[in-house]
C-alpha cells in the first residue's frame, strides 16, 4: 500500500496519518520526521536542511526530495509507506513518480482531507494555551472553571500566535493555492480520493479506509 495523505491545517492529518499507517501496517514517512532524523543523524542532507531552517528559509525541494528518495529506500518501505507532508505541490508529485519508477512501484491511492475552512477557524482561534502547564483549552468546547485562568495553577491564559484567526485564515490560503493543482494532478492521474474531515477521529479514519480500500479494488 503506497498512499500519500493531503489536508489542510486544522484537518487532524497527523493524528489519521498515525492512525491509518497503523492499520495499514505501512511506515508513517512524514517529512517533519524526515528532517529530524536527518539534521540530528548529521547527514550531508541534514547539515544542507539545516543551513535553510536556521535561516529561517524554505528547504529547497532538491534537498527535500534527495531525503525523501533515501527515506523510501529503506527496507521497511519497500512495500509500502504512508506518506505526510510530501509532495506539497507538481513538481515534487513529477519527482515522487520518478522515484518510484524507478524502484518499479508506484502509488496506489492519494487521500485528500477536506474541511470547512470557517469551522477550522472557529476550532483554531478558540484555543488558548497556559504559560506554565502547556495546557490548551478552547473558549467554547472546553473552557478553564474561572475564565481566561488555567485549572491547574491559576496562570492568564494566552492565544498562540498559531491559533490567532489571521494566522489561520493564511495558512488555510497558501494551502488552497499551493493544493488545489496537486490534487488536480492526481486527479488527472486517477489516483484522488476525497473524504471529508469532519466528525470524531474515528469516523474520519473510518471513512479513509473505506475510501482507500474502494480505491484499491477499483485499480
Ligand atoms: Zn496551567
Amino acid at each position: 500500500m503506497r498512499a500519500v495523505l493531503v489536508g489542510p491545517p486544522g484537518a487532524g492529518k497527523g493524528t489519521q496519518a498515525q492512525i491509518l499507517a497503523e492499520e495499514l501496517s505501512v511506515p508513517k514517512v512524514s517529512t517533519g520526521d524526515i528532517f529530524r532524523a536527518n539534521v540530528s543523524g548529521g547527514t550531508e542532507l541534514g547539515k544542507k536542511a539545516k543551513e535553510f531552517m536556521d535561516r529561517g528559509d524554505l528547504v529547497p525541494d532538491e534537498v527535500t526530495n534527495a531525503m525523501v528518495k533515501d527515506r523510501l529506500a529503506q527496507d521497511d518501505a519497500t512495500e509500502g509507506f504512508l506518506l505526510d507532508g510530501f509532495p506539497r505541490n507538481v513538481p515534487q508529485a513529477q519527482t515522487l513518480k520518478g522515484m518510484l519508477s524507478d524502484l518499479g512501484s508506484g502509488l496506489d491511492v492519494v487521500l485528500e482531507l477536506r474541511v470547512d475552512e470557517e469551522e477550522v477557524v472557529k476550532r483554531l482561534s478558540g484555543r488558548r494555551s497556559c504559560p506554565e502547564c502547556g495546557r490548551v483549552y478552547h473558549v467554547e468546547y472546553d473552557a478553564p472553571r474561572s475564565e481566561g485562568k488555567c485549572d491547574n495553577e491559576g496562570a492568564e491564559l494566552y492565544q498562540r500566535e498559531d491559533d490567532r484567526e489571521e494566522t489561520i485564515r493564511h495558512r488555510l490560503k497558501v494551502y488552497r493555492e499551493q493544493t488545489a493543482p496537486l490534487v488536480e494532478f492526481y486527479a488527472a492521474e486517477g489516483l484522488l480520493a476525497t473524504i471529508a474531515a469532519t466528525g470524531s477521529v474515528a469516523e474520519v479514519t473510518a471513512r479513509a479506509k473505506a475510501a482507500i480500500a474502494e480505491k484499491r479494488s477499483a485499480a
